[in-house]
Formats: C-alpha cells, structure tokens, sequence
C-alpha cells in the first residue's frame, strides 16, 4: 500500500534507470519531495500553496517504477502527476510530457478545480512543483535580487549604494528583500508587525539588524548610506501607519515597494488592530477585517504615490496591493507601475530569465566549479559575478545542490554547452539537469504579472507559452511541461517548462545547444512581435528570424 514516507534522490554515478535522461527526471522527481526542498513532503506539495510534484502516492510510485524502465526511444506521459502512458517516440523526443492543471476555459475557476481534485482527477503543479526543478528558496532570493538590479541599472546607476529602500512584509517570499537590497550595495529599511518574522530573518542572516524606533531605523539607514556601506533594518510597526508618517516627515527615501501579504485581506493587518488579536479577529469578523484592511492598503498606497510624487523609484511587488487600495476607493492606486512592466520586460526582450541547473552527483563541489566556470564565460557580466559570489557564500543548498542566474538568449546555450563538456572531460562528478521556472521570457501568459500590460495588449494571449513547449520538444528538451494556474492562480495563467539533461555526450550537446537557444529565443520572438525595440534589435543581432520582419 503506498502512503507517505520520506523521499530522498539519490547521489553519485550508480544508475537504477536505463539512462541519464530518465534517471534525472526520477531524482528531480525525488529531490522535488526531499524533505529540506518540499514544504508538506508528506502531502507531495513542494510549494506555493499546494503545488504538487505528484497527485496521489500511488502515482509516485508508478512515474517512478516507469522511470526505472523506461528505453531511450520512449515517453512517458503525465497527466496532471499522474502517469498515464507511455509511447514509443524516438531519442531525440522528450523522455517525459507533463500537463498539469489545464482546464476549459469557461471551467477555469479555483471551484471547479477544487471539485475535480476531490475526485481525485487532477492535481494543482504551480510552476516547477509539478515539473519537477525546484530548488528551494535560492529562487526567490535570485528573482529578487535580480529586481533590485535591474531598478538599480534603471535608476541609480547600476548600484543602490547610497540609496534607501522602504518596505514592508518579511515573510516567507518578501523575506528575501533585505538581503537582495544589500547584495545590491543597498540600505533597506523593512517594515513588519510581526517581531517573529524581524527575528527569523536576523537569524537567517537575511536581515542585520532590528531598529528601535522609526528615528533609530532613520538614523541607521542615513549613517549606512553615506558611507555607502550595505545594511538592511528592520523595523516593527504597521506599514499603513508608519508609511504616511515617514512621508509627511520628509524621511529620504529613494525606493518604495511592499511584500505584505496584501493578496490576502484577510492576512493584511489594519490599522487599529493589535498583532496579537489578528487571527481571531480575522476568523471571527472576515467582512470587518477585509473592509478595514482595505481601508489600511488605501492609506499605505497613497503613502507611496507620495512617496512617487517626491521623486522616489515606487513599484508594486506582485502583491495586489494596488487592486486592493482602488477597491477602497483610491483612484490613484494604478498611478505607480508592476515590477514586471517597469523593470523585469526589458530583460526578457532580451531572452533573460531564471535559468538553473542541479547537479545530479549530489556534490557541492559539482556546483562550485560550475559558479567558476560561468565567471570565466562571462567575464564582463557584473551583476552575474555579484550574484554567484553572493550566493556562494550565503546560499545553503536545499536538496541537490542547484544554482539559479538570470541569462539571457546567446548566453544560456554556451553555459549549457559548457557544462555538457565539463560532465562528458570528467570535470563534474555526474550530469547536470538544465531547467527554468515557469515564470521567464517566452514561457507564459499571465495577465496580472508577467504579461501584464504588454505594449501591443497582448496580455491575455496564451498561444505563447504553448508553442514555447512545443518548439522545446522539438529542439530535444529531456522533460516538458505545460501548466495553468502556477502564481496566480486558477483562470489567471497558462505557462510552460522544460529540463535538458547534460550527461556529456555528443547528442546531449547537440540537444543542449538548440534548446537553450530556441527557449530564450521565445521570450525575443514574444516581445518583438508584441512591439519591443529592446527586442527586435537583440533579434536583429542574434539573428533570430522574424517573418514578419523579413518582407
Ligand atoms: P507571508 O504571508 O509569508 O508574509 C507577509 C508578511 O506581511 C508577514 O510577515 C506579515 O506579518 C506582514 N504584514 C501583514 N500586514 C502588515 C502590515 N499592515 N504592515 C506590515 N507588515 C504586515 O507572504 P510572502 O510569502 O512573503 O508573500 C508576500 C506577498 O508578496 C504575497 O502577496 C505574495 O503573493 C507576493 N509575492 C509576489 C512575488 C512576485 O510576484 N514577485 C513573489 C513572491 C511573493
């Protein structure tokens, strides 16, 4: 009888599958459930609320039983974390075919989903749950890291040294904003009413140190940026109270953003409202607490279009915080943009996205030379050399070990190449597997993030992500998938993966270098035929045809 029980991939060079290609979707598979990567192991949800690496424990078994099989001229089918097939195909296809959580458009609602997983018909994938790259929170340190950067280049020069950052929210995802401003040169002041969360992130090593008082966090940020010197505070309070007061104060702030968990007004706290009194108020009163909430998140955005109006850099984090302050009645809520149109666009017009690999052999030594090869590859790219330093030296690997950087198209390929050789001359103890998240360049539709407010109106259009799987399994991806509903939720996204496996040989190079050139080269074809000038002139230099543009 299958049933929980803890999951582990394992290490080294002794294969149980006929092949690399199919032993690393069984150990991403596995290493997907690890106890140190996956949130509720026990359940096979990995993270992001219940996305799942499998639908029940019986189907664990079965992909895995399968994997353990599988010929290098076969596929493996899953339908939503349930294998349901498998097909003979040919060396060059993709060892595994994923879709997970697609529905009819007109059924494409969280109801119907919910009801369809109480019969046991479907599973909810997020984005790399049920694709089987996650890599733990390296990936949202990355991704944030990589924002501060690119509002750094936008703004300040290529560094926020000597510039103060306001924030709220430290929890499980905003967490990261401290350490990703200071990677940045920074100083970030953040704002949380939980104590727990500012001790969490000081012990983490995420966060410095803890203020006082507004005046201490004050007089901490402006010593800091004079001397140009990184430091992240944090600071107890409400956001909605202390926001207006720092503005009404004159406080010399460069950068405003917000990580609360506005998504949810039942987890933002009013103003009024004791910390301590959240969760039963919430419960006991959801209609009043919603209402004031709301009415907080109109007072905390207007704080930050004052903050706008003054001249600071002002940007919504992908929390709904605007959404909800126009609910409250405040018109100018939409007045400062989403991260994704103001600073994330540009780099996907140039094929840039959350590019990661794991290596197999389970060795951290594995990871380390690879950090060191990439900063031989690119030696010019600063903000990359910034990261991999970084992260070598405050990332601690959760599961196999895995590197997460963003490159763009015409770089992607020649790391991947690059590693291919570095498994086939010995260099790594074992192969490497080569993803992405969901969330990159040409990858997905989803009109309140990454496709918000394209140039051209494209937001809703879902064609994208679907032909992106589609020229990934032709160019000889080793796993593809296709998702829905993966970071916000049911009706709000479609989006697509794939994995290429660098086992060193000839074939997987040859399969490396067109995929990792044709997946970013999807994010280039996206933005330019939605109208980019960033992207047809990185298509006019790679070289990447455009018929449209050929007449
Ligand atoms: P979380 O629930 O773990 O943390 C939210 C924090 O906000 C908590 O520590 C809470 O104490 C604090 N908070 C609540 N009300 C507050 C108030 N009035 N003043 C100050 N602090 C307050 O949530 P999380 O996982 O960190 O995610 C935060 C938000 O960011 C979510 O809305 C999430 O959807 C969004 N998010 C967006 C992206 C993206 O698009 N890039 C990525 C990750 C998270």
């Amino acid at each position: 009888m299958s049933g929980p029980r803890p999951v582990r991939a394992p290490r080294g060079t002794e294969l149980s599958a006929l092949g690399w290609q199919q032993e690393a979707a069984l150990r991403m598979l596995q290493n997907n459930l690890d106890p140190e990567v996956a949130e509720h192991p026990d359940k096979l949800v990995v993270y992001g609320g219940t996305g799942k690496a499998a639908r029940d424990w019986r189907s664990f078994d079965a992909m895995v039983r399968t994997l353990r099989t599988l010929k290098q001229d076969e596929t493996m089918l899953v339908q939503s974390g349930r294998p349901v097939g498998v097909m003979q195909t040919h060396e060059w296809a993709p060892r595994v075919l994923i879709a997970n959580s697609n529905l009819v458009g007109d059924w494409a609602n969280w109801e119907e989903f919910r009801r369809l997983e109480a019969l046991g018909l479907t599973m909810y994938g997020q984005m790399t749950a049920g694709s089987w790259i996650y890599i733990g929170t390296q990936g949202i340190l990355q991704g944030t890291y990589e924002t501060f950067a690119a509002v750094a280049a936008k703004r300040f020069g290529g560094t926020l040294a000597g510039t103060i950052t306001l924030t709220a929210g430290l929890g499980g995802m905003g967490g990261a904003q401290p350490l990703a401003v200071t990677m940045n040169d920074g100083v970030a002041i953040c704002i949380d009413v939980d104590p727990r969360a500012i001790e969490r992130r000081i012990e983490h090593k995420y966060l410095d140190v803890r203020a006082d008082s507004l005046e201490h966090a004050l007089q901490l940020a402006v010593e800091a940026r004079d001397a140009r010197r990184p430091l992240s505070i944090g600071l107890l309070g409400n956001a909605a109270e202390l926001l207006p007061r720092m503005l009404a104060e004159g406080a010399p702030v460069d950068i405003v953003t917000d990580q609360t968990s506005a998504h949810d007004p039942l987890a933002y706290l009013p103003v009024g409202v004791d910390f301590d009194d959240m969760a039963s108020y919430a419960a006991e009163k959801p209609a009043d607490f919603t209402r004031r909430a709301r009415e907080s998140m109109a007072a905390h955005v207007e704080a930050m279009v004052g903050f706008m109006d003054a001249g600071a850099e002002v940007f919504d984090y992908g929390n709904s915080i605007r959404g909800e302050a126009q609910l409250a009645g405040y018109t100018r809520a939409f007045d400062f943009p989403g991260f994704v149109p103001a600073y994330i666009r540009p780099l996907f017009c140039e094929g840039k996205g959350p590019f990661r690999w794991a290596a197999l052999s389970g060795e951290a030594s594995d990871i380390h030379k690879t950090d060191k090869a990439l900063l031989d590859l690119f030696p010019e790219n600063e903000s990359l050399h910034r990261w991999i330093r970084m992260a070598g030296e405050r990332v601690h690997f959760q599961g196999l070990p895995a590197r997460i950087c963003w490159l763009g198209q015409g770089e992607r390929d020649k790391a991947g190449d690059m590693f291919n050789d570095m498994v086939g001359n010995g260099t790594l103890a074992a192969p490497l597997a080569i993803g992405r998240d969901h969330l990159d360049c040409g990858s997905v539709a989803s009109p309140y993030r990454e496709t918000e407010a394209m140039l051209d109106g494209s937001d809703a259009i879902a064609d994208w992500p679907l032909l992106n799987a589609m020229v990934n399994v032709a160019s000889g991806a080793s796993w593809v998938s296709i998702h829905h509903g993966g970071g916000v939720g049911m009706g709000r996204s479609i989006h697509a993966g794939q994995v290429s496996v660098a086992d060193g040989t000839k074939l997987a190079g040859e399969k490396i270098r067109r995929v990792l050139t044709n997946d970013p080269g999807m994010g280039v074809i996206r933005h330019v035929d939605a109208g980019y000038d960033i992207a047809e002139s990185v298509a006019d230099e790679r070289g990447v045809r455009i018929p449209m543009r050929e007449e």
